[in-house]
């Protein structure tokens, strides 16, 4: 059968925008209309199991019907209504997503609006205690005469208040017609996997209603990276410069020193390859950075020396650096951290020899409330690569079973570890309990492969599920972030599948060969980051 055209006006409209780096708005919320009938709005919701709620303005509230296939515009085709409490007129423009465990806990997104009229002169309140309404919708999607009837009051049926939703014979009907075909937002042009990937916004029904719609931290900036004159400047300065990037004029010192030696073949890093890695990896790394405090792992001589860890922002560093504050820090603890935030920022942390850069799980906004709930599969001596996969396949599936969203990442050393959003309101305490709770659960199933001693020889060479990090000023190294190693590796994010790639190593890619890797496949983490992610009681 021939699927049948749909009609989405605004399709275009939204298709050229990405209403998340754009300011425009999209399609703007129906007014209340004057007179009789009002707004309507249909919202699709996948909780315990996918739905529309199919709402109309009645009387100063929406009066409500779950629709578990959604509203057609094929004549031929009746729709199970399961008629549910009236939901607050607060709710109409709502799009984002419920808390698990809360009432209907999952995600919505707002799938047509509009306004509606009833069909009959007569009083809608009175139709629908009658259980029978005749109306017309004139939505973005939805439009032409729809009718609701009361089939089963549920006192001695299903136990449910089954209702019907039907469309009738007329110019806007269309065979055929499948909601699920524009699986987009009117309101935002995303998906409901876009929203919940990164929702604007949480709704809590257990609480009032002017206080139910919490919103959630804004977008994340966007930065771009240096210029091929800027580049190129950088190319040709001597051992030592002014280097002018993005607006700041930066001093760098012995460009032409090597930082990682080379490994298999490759050329060695030079401090000014890693500067100029830095900077053109920016965009990419800078959401991972912006609003938390970062840690150094420091190598000015040379990752073949000692490294060693640098928290404190010295007396030198330029004033265009932001830095952070930490007030809970004893006097003699580190007072000024550094927010690397632009750039020009990760040029200069390059230049002052900064290899890894381990930001914060929390954010300046609240350092004692993690972001991000960490699982680190740190392997032994003695735990082969393969026996690596075992364990984090074994998360893979225990989060897949939660119900949770993560994403596993090489470290550009031996290891790989799974990062996990959180909606804000745990403390570190929660996501450490959370974290070992799963770990443990999962080395239950594997004890041959994993010791929990605290002490690396008493591990005998086993791997560690490391829970401990998730703890304030506790830190694993940022996604794109090098690694002090020869041939200067970098942690890269990966998508589950590609566990299953023969030619994945946890040191695959390095500061020349990641962007040929983003270019192919983009960052499968990046999605995840400020998701509100609940985490389910165990
Ligand atoms: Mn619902």
């Amino acid at each position: 059968m021939a699927m049948a055209p749909v009609r989405d006006p605004l399709k275009t409209y939204r298709a050229k925008r990405r209403f998340a780096t754009t300011p425009e708005p999209a399609g703007a919320a129906p007014q209340p209309a004057p007179g009789r009938g009002g707004r309507f709005v249909v919202q699709r919701h996948r909780a315990r199991r996918l739905h529309y709620d199919f709402r109309l303005e009645v009387a100063g509230v929406l009066a409500s019907w779950a629709v578990p296939k959604g509203p057609t515009l094929d004549p031929d085709v009746r729709r199970q209504a399961i008629h549910v409490e009236d939901h607050p007129i607060e709710y109409f423009e709502f799009e984002g997503v419920i808390p698990q465990g809360e009432y209907g806990g999952g995600d919505v997104i707002v799938w047509d609006w509009g306004h509606w009229t009833p069909a009959k002169d007569s009083d809608p309140e009175r139709d629908l205690a009658r259980g029978e309404l005749h109306f017309d919708l004139e939505g973005e999607r939805l439009r032409g005469r729809f009718v609701l009837v009361h089939t089963d009051r549920g006192s001695r049926g299903s136990g449910k208040d089954q209702w019907l939703l039907l469309h009738k014979h007329d110019e806007f009907a269309v065979k055929g017609w499948d909601p699920e075909a524009l699986p987009q937002s009117v309101k935002s042009g995303r998906t409901n996997d876009e929203v919940a990937a990164a929702p604007e916004s949480r709704w809590h029904s257990d609480r009032p209603v002017d206080q139910a719609e919490e919103r959630l931290q804004g977008e994340i900036p966007t930065w771009k990276p240096p210029t091929d004159d800027e580049l190129a400047a950088l190319d040709s300065l001597k051992k030592a410069g002014d280097w002018e990037l993005q607006g700041q004029v930066l001093r760098l010192t012995n460009l032409d020193k090597v930082l990682f030696p080379e490994q298999g073949g490759g050329s060695p890093v030079t401090k000014r390859d890693l500067i100029r890695y830095c900077a053109r990896i920016g965009p990419w790394l800078l959401p991972y950075l912006w609003d938390r405090p970062v840690n150094l792992h420091r190598y000015p001589n040379g990752v073949e020396k000692p490294g060693f860890w640098h928290k404190e922002v010295p007396s030198h560093a330029p004033d265009w650096l932001t830095r952070w504050h930490n007030d809970d820090a004893d006097p003699d603890e580190t007072q000024w951290y550094f927010v690397a935030d632009s750039v020009p920022a990760l040029a200069w942390l390059a230049n002052y020899g900064a290899i890894e850069l381990n930001p914060w799980t929390s954010s300046v906004r609240d350092p004692r409330q993690p972001t991000w709930a960490l699982i680190d599969v740190d392997p032994g001596p003695n735990t082969a690569w393969e026996e690596l996969l075992v364990l984090v396949r074994l998360y893979r599936t225990a989060l897949d079973h939660l119900g949770v969203v993560g994403a596993p990442k090489v470290t550009g050393k031996r290891g790989i570890q799974v990062w996990v959003p959180v909606a804000t309101g745990y403390s570190f305490d929660d996501t450490r309990a959370w974290v070992e709770t799963v770990s443990r659960a999962i080395g239950q199933t594997v004890p041959a492969l994993v010791s929990w001693q605290w002490t690396k020889r008493d591990r005998k060479g086993l791997a560690r599920l490391d829970y401990t990090q998730n703890a304030i000023n506790k830190t694993l190294v940022a996604p794109f972030s090098a690694r002090p190693a020869p041939g200067a590796p970098v942690s890269v994010p990966i998508e589950w599948d590609e566990l299953d790639d023969p030619a994945l190593r946890p040191d695959r890619w390095t500061v020349n060969t990641v962007f040929e890797r983003l270019v192919a496949s983009g960052d499968p983490l990046r999605r995840l980051i400020g998701m509100a992610q609940s985490l389910p009681r165990l």
